[in-house]
């Protein structure tokens, strides 16, 4: 079941361009030893007619085999966004008009993986999946609200009620850097058991079946890091970048975790998105980094929109970012829709859900 696939610059553009199948989700829970097709029908005596006419699945679905999403267990030669969105790197993308200085043209984020949109983009969302404060969405709603439209959200997740000031409290202490670490450990363990549960609420949620009784998950949970540093300034060898690290790899266990609770078999896709979209402007950072995401599996998604573009806070914002999305366009809220985007990857907030909501819903349905 184990796939190992170089991705190169080039394989990852063809991947991009490829159709990929939707994650099905097994109609019905099965055994996860036990393949659907080989379960034996059991007859039970006084059944009425009807009730067996309705237990008979009209056609059985081709693919049994849970779907397993190329990239999960990739092997990164490199990561993409040394190719694709590396600063300056000529990829004949800048500005197409004068008001937008230093503006990409041309939006290169891809998620291989992801199977062509229902809503015309991927739509994405960042951050805690559960907010501190109630008058915030959580990405439950996002899920529930998404599945009947049986439009897929991606999460990328830091640790619900953990943040950029935890790590700062922790790092300003007095004590030595094993000392810190360790700080860092138990406040990992203490925030597990909530994280991993929020996230098998969200990857159990399914859309509506189709005619074949096959439904897809909603839901996908990626890596964001655990505090929501701002990973511009980090330098290797810093205990900053090492507890940062600890962060990456604390996201990988629980996701991991908590799809071999509630999907066992699953081989997941593996993504990562920079807080604020921010890489380490140190290359020997960043090539350490790139080193561990490899190492991890983890793709990069690297450019997806502008830190300008991102701040839906409004139904109108969101609605007119996904609607030039669907369309290959980028979109600002202060100059409007311009340039490509190649692979449409919306950045929404979970936090903002409620407020943006109306707009997104009203483009995912547009033709
Ligand atoms: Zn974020």
């Amino acid at each position: 079941m184990k796939q190992s696939i170089l991705l190169t610059f080039l394989s990852l553009s063809l991947l991009a361009n490829a159709q990929v199948t939707p994650p099905l989700a097994p109609a019905e829970p099965v055994e996860p030893s036990v393949p659907a097709v080989e379960e034996p029908k059991v007859e039970v005596p006084g059944d009425s007619a009807e009730e067996e006419q309705k237990e008979i699945p009209k056609a059985i679905p081709v693919e049994e085999e849970p779907f397993i999403p190329l990239g999960g267990m990739a092997q990164l030669t490199e990561q993409a966004d040394i190719d694709l969105f590396t600063k300056g790197k000529n990829i004949g993308h800048v500005q197409n008009n004068p008001k937008l200085k230093f503006r990409r043209l041309v939006q290169r984020t891809i998620m291989p993986t992801e199977p062509f949109s229902k809503a015309g983009a991927v739509l994405t969302f960042d951050d805690q999946l559960v907010s501190d404060s109630s008058k915030m969405s959580s990405a439950i709603e996002i899920g529930k609200d998404l599945a009947p439209l049986n439009a897929r959200a991606i999460f990328f997740a830091n640790v619900n009620g953990v943040s950029g000031t935890n790590v700062y409290h922790i790092l300003r202490k007095k004590i030595s850097n094993d000392a810190k670490k360790k700080l860092v450990k138990d406040l990992f363990a203490e925030k597990k058991e909530e994280f991993v549960s929020t996230m098998r609420s969200l990857i159990k949620i399914q859309g509506p079946a189709d005619a074949d009784g096959n439904r897809e998950y909603i839901c996908e949970v990626f890596n964001h890091t655990a505090f929501h540093q701002d990973m511009s300034t980090l330098k290797k060898g810093t205990i900053r970048y090492d507890v940062c690290i600890m962060g990456i790899d604390f996201i990988e266990v629980c996701i991991d975790e908590a799809y071999a609770a509630e999907r066992p078999g699953w081989e997941r896709a593996r993504y990562f998105r920079f807080p604020f979209l921010h890489t380490p402007k140190d290359s020997a950072t960043k090539a350490d980094l790139n080193k561990k995401f490899t190492e991890l599996g983890l793709i990069s998604v690297g450019e997806t929109q502008d830190s300008k573009d991102f701040i839906n806070y409004s139904a109108n914002t969101a609605y007119k970012s996904l609607a030039a999305a669907k369309r290959h366009k980028r979109y600002t809220p202060k100059y409007g829709v311009y340039g490509v985007a190649d692979k449409p990857v919306a950045l929404f907030h979970i936090k903002t859900w409620k407020k943006i909501k109306s707009g997104v819903i009203k483009a995912i349905k547009e033709k």
